[in-house]
């Protein structure tokens, strides 16, 4: 069956990070009443390169479900296709327009929602601002059930920390938001978390363990139970590069945890 592909109109992009020449963009779908999908899924952006050949690349979707419209956030990769054509698209008041399809994927908040410590490096950030205006929409609704909610974003430098004014916004907003950005190449100056994810993330399980009483590595759970039975108290949602993906994923393996407590995406 042919895929319904959708026209989007650019209607903001703002350069969040000059060094690292990451865009946010914000669309509208004119030809749709509303576009529903679950925080954390993705598009499928579609476009002809120059040779007239059809590419197609997947954008994590940097918003919560909002009528008609979606964001996504995109950082040029050197020698790429879509990204440049994306980063290159004309603002208002010229205007521009892109083709998607699309809600796709499965990188979405388990339910009941639980204490989860989200993961990012990078724009691997899109698919956590979702998953965060969702659970703490603006009109003030809130659908954290009161859970801890950790996000350890991983960066180099403090120019490439994306959305930090929301970020910090929401924490002081939200006491059971806990915002966690770290570098791994910071300035003297920085006076925030410094290292890679892994090192955050350890302390945030270890921590919560001892609050617990629990001791790490925490016992397999009994076989006999199906997995599809299981539940668990915490997730873990890891978004990015699978050099740090597959870095947290076996730290938290090591803490015991269970695969399906660890919920991941891969950009490449
Ligand atoms: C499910 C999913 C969601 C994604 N969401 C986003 C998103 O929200 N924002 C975003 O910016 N990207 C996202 N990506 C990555 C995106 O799909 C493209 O791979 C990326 O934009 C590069 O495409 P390109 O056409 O510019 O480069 P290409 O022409 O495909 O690749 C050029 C070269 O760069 C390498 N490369 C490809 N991707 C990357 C990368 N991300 N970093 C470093 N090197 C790379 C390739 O191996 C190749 O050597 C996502 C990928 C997946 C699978």
């Amino acid at each position: 069956m042919a895929r319904e592909t959708y026209t989007a109109r650019l209607e903001r992009k703002v350069c969040i990070s000059e060094p690292a020449q990451c865009y946010h963009f914000e669309f509208v779908l004119d030809g749709l009443e509303s576009f529903p999908f679950a925080s954390g899924q993705f598009v499928s952006a579609v476009a002809d390169d120059a040779n007239g050949k059809q590419q197609t690349r997947a954008y994590s979707l940097a918003s919560a479900a909002n009528g008609n419209r979606f964001d996504l956030c995109v950082n040029r990769v050197e020698e790429g296709f879509f990204s440049n054509h994306l980063a290159d698209l004309p603002d208002l008041p010229i205007g521009s327009e892109i083709h998607v399809h699309g809600p796709h994927g499965h990188f979405i908040l388990q339910s009941p929602i639980t204490d989860s410590i989200l993961v990012a490096t990078g724009t691997g950030i899109a698919p956590m601002r979702g998953y965060l205006q969702w659970l703490f929409p603006s009109n003030g609704e809130d659908r954290s059930g009161g859970k801890e909610i950790w996000l350890v974003y991983g960066t180099r430098y403090e120019t490439d920390i994306y959305y930090q004014d929301e970020f910090e916004a929401l924490a002081q907003r939200k006491p059971n938001f806990h915002y966690l950005p770290t570098l791994s190449r910071a300035q003297e100056s920085w006076g925030g978390l410094r290292g890679h994810v892994q090192v955050h993330v350890s302390r945030i399980v270890e921590e919560r363990a001892a609050r617990l009483g629990l001791s790490l590595p925490l016992p397999a759970p009994d076989p006999a139970i199906p997995a599809s039975d299981l539940s668990f108290d915490i997730y873990a949602y890891i978004c990015g590069l699978n050099f740090m993906v597959s870095g947290v994923r076996e730290l938290l393996a090591g803490f015991g945890w269970h695969r399906k407590q660890i919920v991941f995406e891969r950009y490449d």
